[in-house]
């Protein structure tokens, strides 16, 4: 790419801008990460992701991306052999049971749709057929980042329990966390998986996993080998202040400092409202321009990203590249699935109002040079919408 003067703007649905405050955390000296400061640093970064996962129980914080985290999930709790359910409905959630099944685990994908969350009502059908409780887990994703379709997770809870079902439930939050409401215990969820690269406003590198005492239990007598993943050795190792490995101290940094921003100065109703409120907007945007929002259930709109359908016989790639070129900013792609049906706008992260006018330009820019049919219009809907709203 030529040079191209100002900001980037990373629109993907992950990973995010990082805002200055936290590139200067990142930046503080790396300090000994057996030394004294690094107790009260891993304090508050535990205490705090337990504030925002909504958990009392326990938190795993690992170097590592968030497929590590997944890995973490079924390496700690499940036995070789056991059987895992997942929806067919997205990339990621496809891609999360593969792991699974890697692991030697038998992993079944209950029909999808991949323009809708997961289906409760399928889910407690087919573990009503379970009666000899085989089914060890289930894989369900918050927000499936590749169709920007979020699964109501209090309704999957309460499908397993209407369905009298001791099987974990697994949520993946990688794109949702800190941008939309997600609650550990009162959902009663086992394990959350999460990422620092979209919501927590940090580089990747981080992940993370929200353990219940279920789930704890569950490791003890699971029989999957762990080592780097190993939650016994990291609580062990955290209870002291410290990691059973050396942790990426300076992305604890700046997760202390994301975690500021999320809970002390923003608070995070804040948080998912601003997020709610660009996901709106952005929607006015797509439909005023005579596009589609990819999502076919307005319930299960995401707040992280939007998918917008391409029409037919137009592939994504040729927009964004126009969109990457002319106005510096990277738009998120169609992945596996849906590869060249869709283009994804994200407005997560370290964002607001005169950020999203901005994207919402290069895309409306985009749609012309590209020479797509639509219609003018867009931006001026989210700013209409974004100025009535403040
Ligand atoms: N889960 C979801 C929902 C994701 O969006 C992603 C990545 O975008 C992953 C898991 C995998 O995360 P990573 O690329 O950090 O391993």
């Amino acid at each position: 790419m030529p040079f191209q003067p100002g900001r980037h703007f990373l629109q993907l649905p992950g990973p995010t801008n990082v805002p200055d405050r936290i590139l200067r955390a990142l930046s503080i000296p790396t300090n000994d990460h057996r030394g004294p400061d690094a107790v009260a640093l891993t304090a508050e970064c535990i205490n705090g992701m337990k504030a925002v996962f909504k958990t009392t129980s326990e938190v795993a914080i690992f170097p590592g991306s968030a497929t590590g985290a997944w890995e973490a999930a079924i390496v700690n709790t499940l036995s070789p052999g056991d059987k895992v359910l997942a929806f067919d409905n997205g990339q990621f959630a496809v891609q999360w049971s593969q792991v699974a099944s890697r692991f030697g685990l038998e992993a079944e994908l209950l029909p999808g749709d991949w323009h809708r969350g997961a289906d409760a009502d399928v889910l407690r059908a087919r573990l009503r057929e379970d009666s000899g409780h085989d089914i060890r887990a289930v894989l369900v994703l918050h927000n499936e980042t590749s169709t920007c379709v979020t699964s109501n997770i209090a309704s999957i809870r309460k499908a397993m329990d209407a369905a009298g079902h001791p099987a974990l439930l697994m949520v993946d939050t990688v794109s949702s966390l800190a941008t939309m409401d997600y609650r550990h215990d009162e959902w009663g969820v086992d394990v959350t998986v999460t990422g620092s690269q979209k919501g927590l406003m940090l580089p990747p590198g981080l992940s993370f996993n929200a353990i219940s005492q279920k789930a704890i239990a569950a490791s003890r007598t699971a029989k999957l080998p762990r080592n780097y993943w190993s939650w016994d050795d990291v609580r062990d190792w955290n209870r002291k202040g410290f990691f059973p490995y050396t942790p990426s101290t300076n992305l604890l940094f700046g997760l202390r400092e994301a975690l500021k921003m999320l809970l002390e100065d923003e608070g995070l109703d804040n948080v998912f409202a601003r997020h709610a409120r660009h996901a709106e907007a952005t929607r006015r945007a797509v439909r005023a321009w005579g596009w589609q929002v990819w999502a076919a259930n307005p319930a299960e709109y995401s707040c992280s990203a939007t998918a917008v359908t391409m029409p037919d016989g137009f592939n994504d790639a040729d927009l964004r590249g126009i969109v990457l070129r002319h106005f510096n900013m990277a738009l998120g792609a169609g992945l596996g699935g849906v590869a060249g049906k869709l283009f994804r706008i994200g407005h997560l992260g370290s964002f607001n109002d005169l950020m999203l006018c901005g994207t919402l330009c290069g895309v409306e820019m985009g749609l012309e040079l590209a020479g797509l049919p639509h219609q003018k219009g867009g931006v001026a809907a989210a700013l209409e919408y974004l100025s009535a709203a403040v």
